[in-house]
């Protein structure tokens, strides 16, 4: 696309540079969102959500710090874009997705929401192309024109792909209620209008976009589910009603200690769509059933290597864990090092299959780079796994104390906190106080709030693990393997008999 048609900014939208531009950002929306039966009406300021917002923030605030690692220049909008919006041109791209990933992690010890949008965006960009050529459809060129849109405002992006789903068994068209996949409920001269609802949706709210985007294969019959669309998170007949995460009304009390990682957490909601109005400029997929499995195999094989963010966060919980070994006066003990030893190799286990996807992508006719799918399920099928061994190693080092611990509350009553002083110190010179930050923090990760972030949606997020085990089939050449044993082995082939 020539520069020079590309849209510049709508008047209202000035960039966002900072973590703080971007929490100004996300004030005085009227959104629709309900939490523990209550409509919430600030969102961003809300202590429970609030730590969420600042995991995106620190995206922002990474690529002012480190523009070579979380920015790149887009040929697109001809300018430095935040890396999280940006369209891979090379392997090497692909790769430093990767790095800001991990690297997130371990700034943040949680879900930074962002990498849905990334992996929607970019596959979003070879698939326009490709359905462009079968139909002679324009939606490229119009996904193109949203795209620098959003570069030039430097939007946060939310990827909302999974339906309810209702019967399993039962493809879309089959099911009792149509509304359990989203789907195209009337046409006007002018858009369409979506209803359904998108289960589990990673920051929706923290964003200022939605990518709408089916989850399933579709049938012909099919054609009303086949909708990929942009709409606003603002948008007149949404709601979000927000998920509850283990210990998150520990931010409602006092104090810091007993919350284990005050600063940062995940965000997961349920969207619903009453009806709501998608102009036709925001419409990237009408009606092309047969583009929608492609555009799931597309979306997965970038998002399941994203998982390598849980390697950052692993890092940090390796840290927390030999943080408290070396409290507890044990870190020279050799099974104490074998253990952590353990913890680094699951995690470098999880980065290699990651990072390698990324190194052995391949270029797309549209002209982006797409990681390999099969090292990308690997990825994502060690994460469904591993983690949760990394934190039974963690709870081994930290012990008991992770689930009986006094409160941060018990530590500052005049009468139990100089008991608690005395006898929850470790080795000389450490406090009860940093110790219990440290147990605190590995409760957190493995049994509190950003064990959602850490184990659940390790196990769930981009495709529970039979989602893997399917892609790994599929692409497992069993044959040409069967060849190579045959070969060695010199077994021949029969010659094919005459029909
Ligand atoms: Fe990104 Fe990981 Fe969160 Fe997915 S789970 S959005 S890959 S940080
Ligand atoms: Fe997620």
């Amino acid at each position: 696309m020539e520069p020079s048609r590309l849209p510049l900014l709508t008047p209202t939208e000035s960039p966002i540079l900072s973590g703080a531009d971007y929490i100004s950002s996300l004030r005085g929306r009227n959104l629709n969102v309900f939490y523990l039966g209550e409509r919430i009406p600030s969102p961003v300021d809300h202590p429970v959500i609030r730590p969420s917002v600042n995991a995106v923030a620190r995206t922002y605030d990474l690529a002012v710090e480190e523009p070579d690692l979380a920015t790149a220049w887009s040929p697109l909008s001809n300018r430095r874009v935040n890396r999280f919006l940006h369209i891979t041109t090379s392997p090497e791209d692909v790769v430093a997705q990767n790095r800001m990933q991990r690297r997130l992690g371990q700034l943040t010890g949680t879900c930074f929401q962002r990498c849905v949008g990334m992996d929607a965006i970019n596959a979003l960009f070879s698939l326009t192309f490709d359905v462009d050529r079968a139909h002679s459809t324009s939606y490229h060129d119009r996904f193109l024109r949203f795209l620098v849109r959003m570069q030039c405002a430097n939007f946060t992006l939310g990827g909302a792909m999974t339906d309810p789903k209702g019967d399993r068994a039962k493809s879309p068209s089959a099911q009792s209620d149509p509304d359990v996949f989203t789907h195209i409920v009337a046409r006007r001269p002018d858009g369409v209008v979506l209803r359904g609802a998108k289960m589990h949706q990673t920051g929706c709210l923290n964003s200022h976009w939605l990518l709408v985007m089916p989850g399933t294969r579709l049938r012909d019959n099919e054609r009303d589910y086949a909708v990929v669309a942009a709409v606003p998170v603002d948008s007149p007949g949404l709601t979000y009603i927000y998920g509850r995460q283990s210990c998150d009304s520990r931010t409602l009390e006092h104090g810091g200690i007993d919350l284990g990682n005050p600063q940062f957490s995940g965000q997961e909601a349920m969207i619903v769509f009453d009806d709501v109005f998608v102009p036709t400029e925001h419409i990237f997929l009408d009606g092309e059933t047969e583009f929608a499995a492609p555009l799931v195999d597309r979306f997965t094989a970038y998002h399941r290597r994203s998982y390598v963010c849980k390697t950052g966060v692993g890092d940090v919980l390796i840290g927390a864990a030999a943080l408290i070994a070396d409290y507890n006066g044990v870190a020279s003990a050799s099974h104490v090092k074998d253990k952590l030893i353990e913890m680094a190799h699951l995690n470098e286990t999880i980065y290699g299959a990651g990072i390698a996807a990324s190194h052995e992508s391949h270029p797309t006719a549209a002209g982006n780079f797409e990681p390999d799918d099969l090292l990308a399920n690997v990825c994502k099928h060690n994460v469904t796994r591993f983690p949760y061994e990394m934190a039974r190693l963690a709870q081994d080092l930290a012990g008991g104390l992770a689930a009986t611990m006094p409160s941060e509350r018990d530590l500052e009553n005049p009468e139990t906190g100089p008991k608690l002083r005395k006898y929850l110190k470790g080795r000389d010179g450490v406090s009860a106080e940093d110790r219990a930050r440290a147990v605190r923090l590995i409760e957190n990760m493995t049994l509190g709030r950003n064990a959602v972030g850490y184990l659940t949606e390790s196990l769930h997020g981009a495709g529970s693990p039979q989602a893997q085990r399917i892609q790994i089939a599929r692409r497992m050449k069993l044959d040409e393997k069967k060849q190579l044993a045959k070969n060695l082995a010199g077994i021949k082939d029969p010659a094919p008999q005459p029909s």
